[in-house]
């Protein structure tokens, strides 16, 4: 039977195009979102099941991969793609946007793991592919709380990554430039244009361009590969 894949905000944007390669590349997907009416709309679309997780709850995923894994045994790679952005200067920051940003964007890393980390380790198998940033890398104006908590994505990746080498699994990390999704359509249309300036492809990226490099770390063969944080950014900026 072919590998399972989870996707988690996987009825939109990157999570939407991350499903359907994945699905188009011979995997079985399955995705959790938050947004019921997107989830519904994506299911009809694609065909890929969507179930209601807020993985910023550690007991909300835990009971939610639980049923996942009675209906469809158990979970080989994970895309950690969930997120989202409450966009404030530090001096006006609320401490509800920044315990939003990092629960539902590295608190969720930990919540989703924990729960396939053990089935991985046991089967000798597992792919856990973490999105992070451009501005987790670099930081930016307005994004303390989202910066952090992508930052905080890329050294928990490195830790997992060691941990799990010896058992099969893989973790790498991507750091996506601006893609065109509904996150960044959010962005005030001037300040867009002055980012986009900044790119020197000279557009944003597409979300199909980053479900490409999640096909090639789901593979087998990217058994090699790990520990990793792949920049696709359009060379705005490179490590
Ligand atoms: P999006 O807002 O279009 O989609 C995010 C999806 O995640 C939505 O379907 C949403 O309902 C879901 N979600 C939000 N909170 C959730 C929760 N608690 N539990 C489960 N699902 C939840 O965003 P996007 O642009 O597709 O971004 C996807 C990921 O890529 C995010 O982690 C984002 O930070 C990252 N990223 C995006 C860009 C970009 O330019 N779009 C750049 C770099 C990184």
């Amino acid at each position: 039977m072919a590998r399972l894949a989870l996707v988690t905000g996987g009825a939109r944007g990157l999570g939407a195009a991350i499903s359907i390669a994945l699905k188009n590349a011979g995997y079985r997907v399955v995705a959790v979102d938050v947004n019921e009416q997107t989830g519904k709309e994506f299911t009809e679309a694609s065909g890929i099941p969507v179930y209601l997780v807020d993985v910023s709850d550690f007991n909300a995923t835990k009971e939610g991969i639980a049923k996942i894994v009675a209906d469809h045994g158990p979970i080989e790679i994970v895309v950690n793609n969930a997120g989202i952005t409450r966009d404030a200067f530090l001096h006006k920051m609320t401490v509800e946007q920044w315990d939003a940003v990092i629960k539902v964007n590295l608190s969720s890393m930990f919540n989703v793991t924990r729960q396939v980390i053990e089935s991985m380790r046991a089967s000798g198998f597992g792919r856990i592919i973490n999105i992070s940033s451009v501005n987790g890398q670099v930081g930016q104006f307005g994004q303390a709380n989202y910066s952090a908590a992508k930052a905080g994505v890329l050294g928990f990746t490195r830790a997992v990554a060691q941990e799990g080498a010896a058992k099969g699994i893989t973790v790498n990390a991507i750091c996506p430039g601006y893609i065109n999704t509904e996150m960044v359509a959010k962005i005030d249309a001037k300040v867009l244009a002055s980012i986009v300036a900044k790119i020197p492809t000279g557009r944003l990226g597409e979300p199909k361009e980053i479900a490409r490099t999640v096909v090639f770390l789901a593979a087998d063969e990217a058994q090699f590969v790990n520990g990793a944080t792949f920049s696709i950014n359009g060379a705005q900026f490179t490590t």
